[in-house]
């Protein structure tokens, strides 16, 4: 791993680490360049940028779903860079939590099956009573514990992103990739689904990194990572938005200008 990584009281190595990252979708002239982006772990940080600036491609990078044609992507430790699909699938189910901005929901399975999924789908995680009070807890939580037994064809749009977002809490992930987490949410449910989501941050080392329009929670990150000139500069310019701090020197060392 590299030197001269952010050193602050709270932290040994960063939760990502991105070098030299050059990615770009087989069709279109998108392009994302990043030489340098570190997140600390235990931090929380929102990525802002308009749309199609690079956002969500960048979110499934470091969650392993999308490869980059060169340079490495290190999350939770792991070179994701440098796994075979399956190792990369099992690393983001068991790994990381995601809240994707489709929600991705199976439509055959119940609300609380889809929140239930992860325990499903990988042998590693078990599928107890504790866990099961843990997701009818989330589900009270966000206001659909009514609704355990529907089918998300038979949800809002709203109840199915909150259903996301329990589904990516309950495996209690190190670190947790959340696409617009409160896009589709009434402002009520909206400050339930980031109490969540904070409370989940506030545990020890536990990292919260959230792709967001909403200038009003903006405050409530201790990092602002922003993509407008992303990939024109190659780089994020952190802390121009709100109160957010701004990066440590090291945490975000860019090139280019
Ligand atoms: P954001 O999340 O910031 O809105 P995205 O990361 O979704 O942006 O997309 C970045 C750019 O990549 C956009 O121009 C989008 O059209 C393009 N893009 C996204 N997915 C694909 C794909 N599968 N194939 C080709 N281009 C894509
Ligand atoms: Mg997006």
């Amino acid at each position: 791993m590299s030197t001269n990584l952010a050193s602050t009281e709270r932290s040994t190595d960063p939760v990502v680490s991105i070098e030299a990252l050059e990615f770009r979708y087989r069709e279109g002239d998108f392009r994302l360049a990043i030489p340098n982006l570190l997140i600390e772990r235990g931090s929380t940080a929102a990525f802002i940028g308009p749309s199609g600036s690079g956002k969500t491609t960048l979110l499934n990078l470091i969650a392993g779903i999308a490869l980059p044609q060169s340079g490495r992507v290190v999350t939770e430790g792991v070179e994701v860079t440098g796994l075979s699909d399956s190792e990369r699938r099992d690393f983001r189910i068991v790994r990381v939590g995601l809240v994707f901005q489709e929600f991705e929901l199976l439509e055959y399975l119940s609300v609380l099956d889809n929140i239930l999924l992860p325990y499903r789908i990988n042998a590693s995680l078990r599928l107890d009573r504790k866990v099961r009070d843990r997701a009818r807890d989330l589900a009270d939580r966000v206001d659909i514990s009514d609704k355990l037994g529907r089918y998300p064809a038979k949800l809002s749009q709203g109840e199915r992103q909150r259903v996301a977002v329990c589904r990516a809490v309950l495996t209690e992930p190190a670190l947790l990739l959340a696409d617009e987490p409160t896009g589709n949410l009434d402002p009520v449910n909206k400050w339930r689904v980031l109490d969540i989501l904070f409370d989940y941050a506030e545990r020890t080392d536990r990292t919260l990194v959230a792709v967001t329009h909403d200038q009003e929670i903006l405050d409530r990150f201790e990092r602002v990572v922003d993509f407008s000139e992303f990939h024109e500069y190659g780089e994020a310019r952190p802390g121009q938005y709100g109160e957010a701090r701004p990066a440590e020197p090291g945490e975000l060392a860019g090139t280019g200008r």
